[in-house]
């Protein structure tokens, strides 16, 4: 029976205990079982006008796919829910589902609890992988034209599925070793787990799409031998000039960069040899950890520094609880594994020498009124300061991009004020002729579910773009 609101409570997959996954780099979250799954799905009331799909950057056909799913229908439930995203399980894991579809639900909105859609769209993606239900690529007809992503993120990734399906040959250029982008070296185990990411990948390279990693594009090989050797170019490079802390004793070498420190810590669980966390730089261990900033990176280390071991780890966030840009979900989860957050906490200064860091000098901070953006701006408490002990500062305080029309030599390629890749409306085109962009390097840090919107949306501009051209040369 469906909509089962008014009898069904709303309950979200197992967790495991606090004390129990701090030990490890797993997911905390299981999948539901069926009972569960059909159980949660049925809960949805249908509703005429779907909010939850209009909270999806995807749009995703939820109500549609929760119905299935209700009435037993799972691998009918799959294909509605495959035909929109090329990362849902994905997606299902790593959105901030309060801020978007499970926000927007009906249910929520009327004091009911919404519909768990995040854990059901996993519980289908994962299900579809272990019965067979992801088709692989096998393009019906080769287009004879070629594109080349540089970028291999899940921009990247859902471009290359859309255009390889469409029977384009690619080609995805990386400057890592390991192709996922922020999903293999940013987001932490915990959170996703990498033989996720890893299957899709998989898939991308039965389907026959080719990887180049290692490559860093503008550095190793020029951009314009990639645009040589292609017939359209997509840029999906994200954002990776990380904001670095002004405060005097910055420049200690106890203070380092968040994503630094998470790349070693997801290499070492790739089992990789990394000197700079084997000798102790870039690794948590025994230490007062001192984290600064409040997103979803922010949260990422304090929970991945609780995992290595650290004595203490205390988040710093200039603004309080409410205006924080992290999800909610990832600060309580934080919270339950023992990290300490000191709202409205901006750091004066970073205590020690060049050598060792001592500690971090706080000036407590006061809301003082809403700003553009929704959130409100803060000003310092006169007499407020105050000092915490730290060992090891992590400044995760976002990125702006890199200077792409520097980096790859290509001076007309237009930018935002703020350093984005220009794009003409929804088209995706930049200033230069046959050249995309999609994902972080447009919108700025941003979210997976954007950057496989943007990915997909893409693919199919370079279709048209594409098809257009070979009409009018035939
Ligand atoms: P990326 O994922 O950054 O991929 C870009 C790729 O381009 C990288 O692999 C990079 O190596 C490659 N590249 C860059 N320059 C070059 C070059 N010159 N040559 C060759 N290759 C190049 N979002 C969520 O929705 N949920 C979360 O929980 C979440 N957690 C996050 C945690 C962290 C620590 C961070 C940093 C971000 C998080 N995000 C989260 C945001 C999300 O990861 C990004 O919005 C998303 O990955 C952007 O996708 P993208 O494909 O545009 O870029
Ligand atoms: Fe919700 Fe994200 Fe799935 Fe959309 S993609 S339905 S926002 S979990
Ligand atoms: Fe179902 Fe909530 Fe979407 Fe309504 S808004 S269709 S109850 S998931």
């Amino acid at each position: 029976m469906n909509q089962t609101f008014v009898v069904t409570p709303k309950t979200g997959p197992a967790k495991a205990r606090a004390a129990d996954r701090i030990r490890g780099f797993n997911e905390i979250y299981a999948d539901f079982g069926p009972v569960a799954g059909v159980g949660q799905s049925s809960r949805c009331a249908q509703c005429g006008v779907p909010f939850c799909q209009t909270g999806c950057p995807l749009q995703n056909n939820i109500p549609d796919w929760l119905r299935l799913a209700a009435e037993g229908r799972a691998e009918e439930a799959w294909r509605q829910v495959e035909a929109t995203s090329s990362l849902p399980e994905i997606c299902g894991r790593i959105c901030p589902q309060d801020r978007l579809c499970e926000g927007a639900c009906t249910l929520e909105q009327a004091g009911w609890e919404t519909v768990t859609i995040g854990s059901v769209e996993r519980w289908l993606g994962d299900m579809a992988f272990e019965n067979g239900w992801v088709d692989p690529i096998r393009p019906r007809a080769e287009r004879g034209a070629s594109v080349g992503i540089v970028g291999a993120g899940p921009a990247g990734m859902a471009a290359a599925d859309r255009l390889r399906s469409a029977g384009y040959a690619v080609t995805l250029y990386d400057r890592h070793d390991r192709a996922g982008g922020l999903l293999t070296y940013g987001i932490p185990g915990f959170k996703l787990e990498k033989h996720v990411v890893q299957r899709r990948l998989d898939r991308l390279v039965d389907g026959g799409v080719e990887f180049r990693l290692g490559v860093d594009v503008g550095g190793d090989l020029p951009f314009a031998e990639v645009r040589a050797a292609h017939d359209a170019v997509l840029v999906a490079t994200g954002v990776y000039n990380a904001r670095r802390l002004t405060a005097p004793g910055c420049g200690s070498s106890g203070v380092i960069a968040a994503l630094d420190y998470l790349i070693a810590s997801n290499r070492k669980g790739f089992g990789d040899a990394v000197p700079a966390f084997d000798s102790g730089g870039l690794n948590a261990a025994g230490k007062r950890v001192v984290v600064i900033g409040g997103g979803d990176t922010a949260m990422d280390c304090v929970r991945t520094a609780v995992r290595q071991g650290a004595a203490s780890v205390t988040c710093l966030y200039r603004r309080d609880r409410d205006n924080m840009p992290g999800s909610a979900r990832e600060v309580a989860n934080a919270e339950e594994e023992g990290v300490v957050f000191e709202w409205l906490a901006a750091p004066r200064a970073v205590l020690g020498d060049a050598r060792r860091v001592t500690g971090v000098r706080v000036q407590r901070m006061a809301l003082a009124s809403p700003s553009a953006d929704g959130r409100w701006s803060v000003e310092p408490v006169s007499g407020g300061e105050f000092d915490i002990t730290a060992d090891l500062v992590i400044e995760a305080l976002g990125f702006d991009p890199e200077n792409l029309p520097e980096l790859f030599a290509e001076p007309d390629l237009a930018l935002t004020e703020w350093g984005a890749v220009r794009t003409a409306g929804h088209t995706k085109a930049t200033t230069l002729e046959g050249v995309f962009a999609a994902g972080d390097i447009v919108r700025g840090a941003s979210l997976v579910v954007w950057a496989v919107r943007d990915g997909q949306d893409a693919a199919a501009e370079i279709d048209a773009w594409l098809t257009s051209r070979q009409r009018a040369a035939a």
